[in-house]
């Protein structure tokens, strides 16, 4: 039970710094990206700004001023390219981008659609699969009388994008460290947050024992007592008599009680051992249908055991390694129950599941045509002291923890039991054990 909660804490525990790294990494990474695009195209119009400033002076001077070399914009950064367009498409002046990328770069001017001063990036991956990323924008350069000419302005951006990449990848390998490290100091810390916890429940769990088990000598004084009396030659009032028989059936009940709270309580502490032999599963039904049938015929209720398929004569064995005493306890708890919450003339069926032969399991069923449980009961039938119906539990000599006794044996034996029921319609308990 603690290591279950141990385990959810660290789980949730992971999953809630999962989720945060996974933010913090997307931001991170966002905000680098804008940081750097935003600082790259901000060059970039810069840029176009010069040069369409020199193109304005270059239409302007002709003739004159084509030696004057330093009113020209000059390219010094050689990622940066631009090419200018007279209206016809004629080229005017540039810078080339590299041979590598310039056919994509005159593509992309050649199906140009973006408004004026819009910065775009496009991307191409070339056949060896590297991508190429640039960064362009475009400016009219208006003059008086002619027609408008075109500037492209780019950036080769693709060592940076590569760059941010790396980045990206670094952040996220540094995310999964610490997503790492904080789960296992969450399993630590969870594990000291266990500490208390386990002790003071240590402690009821041995108030429980040594309560019960202090319990069983009056107990049994008081009953063997009460057997006296019921046997003294001297009483004969009927009323006493009553009383007496009273006091019997009280001290029987609290005797049971004070068993299973036994069994609970050592089963908390692994202290129950089991005692493991190879012995007949078939043979337990059967013997309990045996010894429950007495009490079932009380209700006219009919308990039998359904052999199935396999009831060709006598080879019915079903050979089980496991603690014979416990799981005629298991068979006993849930035949005893299916009886109990049967109605008058219904039918009890107990029998061999035959369909785990091949897979190393081994099952048995407990049916009954009984109330059946409610969807939203069966997961707490198995809780220690709970009752779908507490009075009707009490009338019958319940007092729910027949349930969680059978859930341990099961777990005992690393089984599984498994309940399907419909409120009115019956209910059957399937328990799977390891065949050995
Ligand atoms: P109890 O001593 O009350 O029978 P259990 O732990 O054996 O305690 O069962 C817990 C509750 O589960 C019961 O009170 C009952 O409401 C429900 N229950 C158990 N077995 C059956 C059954 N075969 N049919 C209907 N209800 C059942």
């Amino acid at each position: 039970m603690f290591s279950r909660s141990r385990r959810r804490l660290t789980l949730f525990y992971a999953g809630v710094m999962c989720l945060f790294l996974v933010v913090l990494i997307f931001v991170v990474q966002k905000t680098m990206e804008w940081s750097l695009t935003s600082e790259q195209s901000n060059e970039l119009m810069d840029t176009a700004t010069s040069i369409v400033d020199a193109q304005h002076y270059a239409n302007q001077h002709t003739d004159s001023s084509l030696n004057d070399d330093n009113n020209f914009y000059r390219n010094i950064n050689e990622r940066l390219f631009f090419y200018v367009f007279d209206a016809d498409g004629k080229l005017l002046n540039f810078s080339r981008a590299s041979f590598r990328i310039e056919p994509f770069i005159l593509d992309v001017i050649a199906e140009w659609d973006a408004p004026d001063g819009d910065v775009k990036v496009y991307g191409k991956t070339a056949e060896n699969g590297r991508e190429t990323k640039v960064m362009m924008t475009a400016r009219i350069v208006y003059q008086a009388g002619n027609d408008p000419q075109t500037v492209y302005v780019g950036k080769d951006v693709t060592a940076m994008y590569y760059g941010l990449q790396k980045a990206t990848y670094a952040l996220i390998f540094l995310g999964i460290l610490a997503l790492i490290a904080a789960s296992v100091i969450g399993f630590f810390m969870s594990g000291k947050a266990m500490v208390p916890l386990k002790e003071a429940y240590e402690r009821q769990r041995q108030f429980a024992a040594d309560a019960s088990h202090e319990l069983r000598t009056p107990l049994a004084v008081v009953m063997a007592s009460a057997d006296l009396l019921d046997n003294a030659p001297g009483i004969n009032d009927p009323f006493l008599k009553q009383v007496i028989a009273d006091v019997r059936d009280e001290v029987k009940k609290m005797s049971r009680l004070v068993g299973d709270l036994l069994v609970v309580a050592r089963s908390d502490n692994k202290a129950l051992k089991l005692n493991r032999t190879n012995f007949d599963l078939a043979d337990v039904l059967e013997q309990t249908v045996r010894m429950i049938t007495p009490i079932a015929e009380k209700k006219n209720i009919a308990v039998t055991v359904d052999k199935g398929a396999a009831d060709e004569g006598a080879a019915t064995k079903v050979f089980v390694y496991a603690d014979e005493q416990r799981i005629r306890q298991l068979v006993m708890i849930l035949t005893d129950n299916a009886v109990k919450y049967t109605p008058q003339n219904g039918k009890v069926t107990l029998g061999i599941d035959r369909t785990h032969k091949d897979d190393n399991k081994i099952g048995f069923f407990v049916a009954d045509t009984g109330i059946g449980i409610a969807d939203e009961d069966k997961e707490r039938i198995f809780d220690r002291f709970f009752r779908v119906d507490k009075a009707r539990s009490r009338a019958m000599g319940g007092n729910g923890l027949g349930l969680a006794i059978a859930q341990e044996i099961v777990n005992l034996h690393d089984g599984q039991i498994a309940v399907e029921s419909k409120l009115a319609g019956g209910t059957k308990f399937i328990v799977e054990l390891p065949a050995d």
